[in-house]
C-alpha cells in the first residue's frame, strides 16, 4: 500500500482508509446499505457521483407549461391508481398538483411505481407534456424523488429502493464528507501545465462542484475534471505497460519477402481488399521489427481477418519459425483448421531432411478432444519444429506443449480470453528468451477511442471494408404469431431453393445444460412442426467432439438443411450456402452477440435473412437493441449503441467488487477527453518515464492498482 501522509492536502489514498461509519449519520443500517451499492468508504462516497441534476431555475408550474413541450415539474401525488389494460399490461395513472393545476402522469408496464409514488409523495417529473382529452398529461416521465432538499440545482443519486438508501441520504454524507474534507482540501495529482491546457479546475474544487453545483456550467466543469483524471489514470496504467513491454522485450526480427509468402499470395483466389493490404502492411511493418509485434486487428464479421491472420503466420513459417493461432471454442479451432489447411493446402515449405528438399506445410489441430497418441505425435512435432502451424484452443497453452521456435501467436476472440492467458503462449513459444509476434483479432467492433482504452497496450489495425459480392443482409423482427407464421414460410421457401438455416435457440442463463435442453426441445419441435420433412441437425455445448464435428460438416456439406444450435456457432463458422438466420428470444442477447450471430449468414452471394424473434414482453433496452439491430448492419455503428445503451464502468475486469476505473467517463460521451489523456499520459511518461517527479500521480496510480490484487488485474482485461 501506498505511504500515507498525515498532514497537507488529502489523497485518494487516504480517504479510501476512511470507513463511512465514522461519518456522522452512518450508523449500522446505513453502513449496511451503502455496502450493498459498494460504498464502504469517503472515497467510495465521494465518487458516488450524482446520476443526474435537476435544474430547478427550469422547474415549470403546470399551469403554464404548453403541450407539445417538455417540462419538469416538481410536484405532490394527489392519488394514484394502477388498472390492467386489454392487452394485459399495467397501467399506473397518478395525478400531481403543483399549486399551480393538475398533471396527469401515465406509466405503462411499470407496476412499482404505486409504491414508488405513494399519496403526498413529493416528486419531479421530467417528460413530454401532451393534451388527453383536454387534460395534461405526462406519459413515462423521468421520476425522482427529492425529499425536502433546496437548491437551485438538486443533485440525484443512484438510489435503491432494496438498499434503503435515498439520494438524500447520500447527499447528506457526501456534505458531511466534503466538509470534513474542507480543512485539509483535496490533493491534486495533475501538473499546473496540464490543468492549464486543458482549462481544468482543481480537483478539490471539481469534488465539491460536482456535488454542490450552483448551476449546470458548474457541473460540467468538474464533470470534465473528473472524467480525465479518470481517464489519464486508465492511460497512464496502459501507457506505462506497453512502453516497460516494449522495452524489456526483445522480438524475432522476420523477413517480408519470400518465396513462400509469394506462394501463397498467388495461391489465393482472389484480390485482396484495401483494408486487408492497408493492414498487413501495419503487421509486416510490426514483424521486421526487433520489437516484439503486439497488435490488435479489428475487423467486423466476414472482413477477411482469418487472411491477414494467415498471412502473420507464413511469414514466420517463412523465416523457419512456428507459427499458433488460439480460438476460444473447439467447432472455431476446428473450423479455422479446416479452413487454413485449405488456404495453405498448395504451400511447401523447405526441409534439408527430406530428398527433395521441400515439404509440404504441416498444420495441426490440437484440442482436448484429440487421443493421447495423436496429442503424443503433435507434441513432439512441435518440439522438433516439424509442425508449422498449430491451431487450437487452451489445450495450447498446457503444460507439455513446447515449440521448437515460435515465431508469431495469433489469438482469435480475444475477449474470452485473459491477458495472461494470450501471454502464457507467448512466454513458452521460445527458449532463447526472445518474445514471439502478437496478433489478437477481434470481430466486436469498437469505436477507436474505446479501443484505445480497451485495448490501449496494443497497437490497432481495423479492417473497415468488406470483401466484394456481399449481399447485405436484411434483418426483420418478430413480434407475433402471423409474423412467425410468415417466418417459417419462408424458412421454408428458402430450404426449397436450396439455402441453408441457423436457427439459434434462447440463451437460458450461463449453464451449457440448460442451454442443450433448450436446444434439443425446439429441435424435437420444430421437427414435428414448422420443419418436419426437413433434413435437421442439433448442435450444443454438451454433444461430443465427435458428434458435433459430424453435424458441423454434415451441414456444410449441405446434407442438412437446417441446424438447430446454440450459441456455440456465435464466432467463426463459415457456410456461404447458409442464407438464413432465425434467433429466438432475441431480446435475450446482447447487441454484440446478435451481430456476430447474424454475421453467420451474409457470407455467400445469394441475399440473406435474419429473423429476430421476440414473442414475450421486451423491456426498452431490449426493443432498443433489437431495432438497432434491423436498422444497421454497420458493426462500429451498433458497438456506439451498445456502448449508450450499456453504459460504461469497468474497463479492467473486475466487476463483482472494488471501485470501477469509470464511474463518470463514458467512452462514448466523453471520446474527445479520452484522446486527451491518452495524450496527456504519453508527454508526462516522456517527460518522466518513472514518474519521480510527478510523486501524487504516482501514489495516486499505486493506489488505483493496489485494490486490483497487486496489478495483477490488468493481466485479465
Ligand atoms: P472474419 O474472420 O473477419 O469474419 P473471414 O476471414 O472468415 O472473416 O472471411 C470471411 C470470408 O471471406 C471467407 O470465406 C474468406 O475466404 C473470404 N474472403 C476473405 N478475404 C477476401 C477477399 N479479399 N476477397 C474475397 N473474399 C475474401
Ligand atoms: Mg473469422
Amino acid at each position: 500500500m501506498t505511504d500515507v501522509p498525515t498532514s497537507g492536502p488529502l489523497t485518494l489514498a487516504e480517504l479510501e482508509a476512511i470507513p463511512v461509519e465514522r461519518l456522522r449519520g452512518v450508523g449500522q443500517k446505513k453502513k449496511a446499505s451503502l455496502a450493498q451499492v459498494d460504498v464502504h468508504t469517503v472515497a467510495d462516497l465521494l465518487t458516488y457521483y450524482p446520476r443526474r441534476y435537476i435544474d430547478r431555475t427550469k422547474e415549470a408550474r403546470v399551469s403554464d407549461v404548453a403541450p407539445g413541450e417538455e417540462a419538469l415539474v416538481l410536484g405532490t401525488v394527489a392519488r394514484i391508481d394502477s388498472r390492467r389494460t386489454r392487452n394485459g399490461r399495467t397501467l399506473v395513472t397518478a395525478s400531481i398538483s403543483d399549486g399551480s393545476g393538475r398533471l396527469s402522469v401515465t406509466f405503462f408496464n411499470q407496476p412499482w411505481r404505486t409504491k414508488q409514488l405513494a399519496e403526498g409523495t413529493v416528486a419531479a417529473f421530467f417528460g413530454k407534456v401532451d393534451l388527453y382529452r383536454g387534460a395534461k398529461q405526462m406519459a413515462n416521465p423521468v421520476v425522482d424523488l427529492v425529499g425536502d432538499r433546496t437548491g437551485r440545482i438538486v443533485p440525484i443519486y443512484p438510489q435503491s429502493d432494496k438498499a434503503g438508501l435515498m439520494t438524500w441520504d447520500v447527499a447528506s454524507f457526501v456534505t458531511e464528507s466534503l466538509r470534513r474534507c474542507s480543512e485539509r482540501g483535496l490533493g491534486d495529482p495533475l501538473p499546473a501545465d496540464v490543468l492549464a491546457q486543458w482549462g481544468l479546475m482543481s480537483r478539490h474544487q471539481a469534488m465539491t462542484l460536482i456535488h454542490g453545483p450552483e448551476s449546470m456550467s458548474d457541473v460540467f466543469g468538474a464533470r470534465s475534471r473528473l472524467v480525465f483524471d479518470e481517464l489519464l489514470r486508465v492511460q497512464l496504467t496502459l501507457l506505462r505497460r506497453k512502453r516497460a513491454l516494449e522495452l524489456a522485450c526483445v522480438g524475432v526480427q522476420h523477413r517480408i519477402e519470400g518465396e513462400l509468402v509469394d506462394r501463397f499470395r498467388s495461391a489465393l483466389g482472389f484480390e485482396l481488399t484495401a483494408a486487408q493490404q492497408r493492414t498487413m502492411d501495419e503487421i509486416d511493418f510490426d514483424l521486421s521489427s526487433a520489437t516484439p509485434m503486439h497488435r490488435l486487428l479489428q475487423g467486423d464479421v466476414g472482413s477477411g481477418k482469418t487472411l491477414v491472420a494467415v498471412h502473420a503466420m507464413v511469414v514466420a513459417v517463412q523465416g523457419g519459425h512456428q507459427a499458433a493461432l488460439m480460438a476460444p471454442t473447439e467447432v472455431l479451432a476446428e473450423q479455422h483448421a479446416l479452413g487454413i489447411r485449405e488456404l495453405l493446402s498448395e504451400i511447401e515449405v523447405p526441409d534439408d531432411r527430406t530428398l527433395a528438399g521441400w515439404r509440404p506445410l504441416r498444420v495441426e489441430l490440437l484440442t482436448n478432444r484429440v487421443g493421447a497418441p495423436a496429442r503424443r505425435k503433435i507434441l513432439a512435432g512441435l518440439a522438433a519444429g516439424e509442425v508449422d502451424i498449430v491451431i487450437g484452443t487452451h489445450a495450447l497453452i498446457q503444460d507439455g506443449v513446447e515449440f521448437a521456435s515460435l515465431g508469431a501467436v495469433v489469438v482469435d476472440e480475444q475477449h474470452r480470453f485473459g491477458v495472461e492467458q494470450r501471454d502464457k503462449l507467448r512466454d513458452q513459444g521460445r527458449s532463447d528468451g526472445r518474445v514471439p509476434d502478437l496478433l489478437v483479432m477481434t470481430a466486436t467492433p469498437i469505436p477507436r477511442t474505446a479501443a484505445m482504452t480497451v485495448y490501449g497496450d496494443l497497437d490497432v489495425s481495423v479492417l473497415d471494408e468488406l470483401p466484394p459480392g456481399r449481399t447485405p443482409i436484411i434483418t426483420h423482427r418478430v413480434e407475433d404469431d402471423v409474423g412467425l407464421s410468415e417466418m417459417w414460410h419462408t424458412v421454408r421457401e428458402e430450404i426449397a431453393d436450396g439455402g441453408q438455416v441457423y436457427v439459434v435457440c434462447p440463451l437460458i442463463e450461463e449453464s451449457e445444460k440448460l442451454d442443450a435442453n433448450s436446444a434439443e426441445e425446439m429441435f424435437e419441435r420444430l421437427a414435428a412442426t414448422e420443419l418436419s420433412g426437413r433434413r435437421l441437425g442439433l448442435l450444443h455445448g454438451r454433444l461430443s467432439g465427435h458428434e458435433k464435428e459430424a453435424t458441423m460438416a454434415a451441414f456444410r456439406a449441405g446434407e442438412l438443411d437446417a441446424l438447430i444450435a446454440t450459441t456455440v456457432i456465435e464466432v467463426g463458422v463459415d457456410v456461404p450456402n447458409a442464407t438464413v438466420m432465425v434467433i429466438e428470444s432475441a431480446e435475450r442477447f446482447g447487441i454484440a452477440q446478435l451481430h456476430q450471430l447474424r454475421g453467420r449468414v451474409g457470407r455467400g452471394s445469394a441475399a440473406s435473412r435474419c429473423y429476430l424473434v421476440s414473442t414475450h414482453e421486451v423491456t426498452s433496452d431490449g426493443d432498443a437493441r433489437l431495432d438497432a439491430l434491423a436498422a444497421t448492419t454497420d458493426g462500429f455503428e451498433l458497438a456506439e449503441v451498445d456502448l449508450e445503451l450499456r453504459g460504461e464502468g469497468t474497463i479492467f475486469e473486475r466487476r463483482q467488487s472494488g471501485r470501477n476505473d469509470l464511474r463518470l467517463a463514458s467512452l462514448r460521451r466523453d471520446k474527445e477527453w479520452v484522446v486527451r489523456a491518452r495524450s496527456a499520459a504519453g508527454s508526462i511518461l516522456d517527460d518522466d518515464p518513472s514518474l519521480g517527479r510527478y510523486a501524487l500521480l504516482a501514489d495516486e496510480l499505486k493506489w488505483f492498482l493496489s485494490d486490483r490484487e497487486g496489478g495483477d488485474y490488468l493481466l485479465k482485461g
